[in-house]
């Protein structure tokens, strides 16, 4: 059960309401974010919500039978808007492309790559300074100080930076040159990273987990969204499977599942979904039919030369191609 809380609630009135709570055998949790107060009561017994409807403090109560609660589609039926600024949004309607490169390799590759996305109205741009790598000996980042220069030609541009945060001592550095935080696959169950990012108020793109069921992620972004950030976008970026052909597995059934069990905006991310080059295009296609809310891409001016992830990693000119094909498949299914 979710209970709404009037944002002008005081102490008196909160200390009944919980008191009321646990004498009805559930378990309140407060949780205060950047829009709206909320009290997540976890209990077995079914309860008559008339019980606490009328009490002082309160806006508005849900049944929420999901494991995961805030970030159900239970209670909240409007769809989450990401709203980055400068008229650029993800989710409710409004669809992006994100491209860039898999690692931020230096100021000539981020000039060609801004270029590119002028050239295709391409707004948010995607590289890593902080890699994480199967292998210890790999390219991991050219870090911080990347980031600074990185975000010195993006603001200019009027672009949006999205890059992954490893670990919460990046968190404070990283802030002020980030417009959306990544949380790699192999951190989407670092349930201190997600506390923390919970924490913070600016939007947070959470990665599906290697093996990660859909029900995990959904969990992951609780706790995000518990902490006090509202501001999340799921992504789906393939599964570990038995199959071999592929690097991974593109779930896209959990693309059309996510997006009904859930409000937040849907990422697609074909590039590490199916890890070859040639077949990318097809699928980040195939996810934007299945209702993604924007599509995340490796694309580099030379993919042979790339730093890392290159095999997966497209050219300006299949970039600008698949941009233009997803953007008439959108009109088409509008
Ligand atoms: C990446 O986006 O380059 C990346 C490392 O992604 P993932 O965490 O999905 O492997
Ligand atoms: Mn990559």
């Amino acid at each position: 059960m979710i209970i709404k809380l009037k944002s002008d609630i005081n102490a008196s009135e909160h200390q009944h309401l919980a008191g009321k709570i646990n004498a009805l055998g559930y378990k309140p949790t407060y949780v205060n974010t950047q829009f709206g107060k909320y009290l997540v009561c976890i209990g077995k017994k079914e309860i008559d919500l008339r019980n606490l409807g009328f009490e002082s403090g309160v806006e508005d109560i849900f049944r929420v039978d999901d494991a995961f609660k805030l970030v159900s589609s239970q209670w909240k039926t409007a769809k989450t808007e990401i709203d980055l600024g400068g008229g650029i949004k993800i989710g409710n309607g409004h669809f992006q492309v994100m491209v860039g490169p898999c690692s931020i390799e230096g100021e000539a590759q981020i000039e060609s790559t801004i270029k590119h996305m002028a050239e295709n109205g391409v707004k948010i741009m995607r590289g890593g300074v902080f890699k994480p790598r199967s292998s210890p000996y790999s390219f991991r980042g050219y870090g911080i100080d990347s980031l600074k220069m990185w975000h010195e030609h993006a603001s200019k541009a009027g672009i949006k930076i999205i890059t992954e945060v490893m670990q919460v001592s990046q968190i404070d550095e990283m802030l002020p040159y980030v417009d959306i935080f990544q949380v790699g696959a192999r951190n989407s169950q670092n349930f201190n990273l997600l506390d923390e990012l919970g924490k913070v108020d600016k939007p947070v793109m959470l990665k599906r987990g290697i093996s990660g069921t859909i029900e995990e992620l959904l969990q992951s972004a609780e706790y995000i969204f518990s902490n006090g950030n509202e501001k999340i976008l799921l992504c789906e970026r393939g599964i570990r499977s038995y199959e071999t052909a592929y690097r991974n597995t593109m779930d896209i059934n959990a693309i059309a599942i996510l997006k009904d069990k859930s409000h937040l905006p849907v990422v697609a991310d074909p590039s590490h979904g199916i890890g070859v080059r040639k077949y990318v295009d097809k699928i980040a296609l195939a996810s934007v039919a299945a209702g993604a809310d924007a599509v995340i891409m490796e694309v580099h001016e030379c993919p042979e030369k790339a730093f890392s992830d290159g095999q997966q990693t497209l050219d300006h000119q299949e970039s600008a191609i698949l941009i233009d094909k997803m953007k008439n498949l959108r009109a088409l299914l509008q």
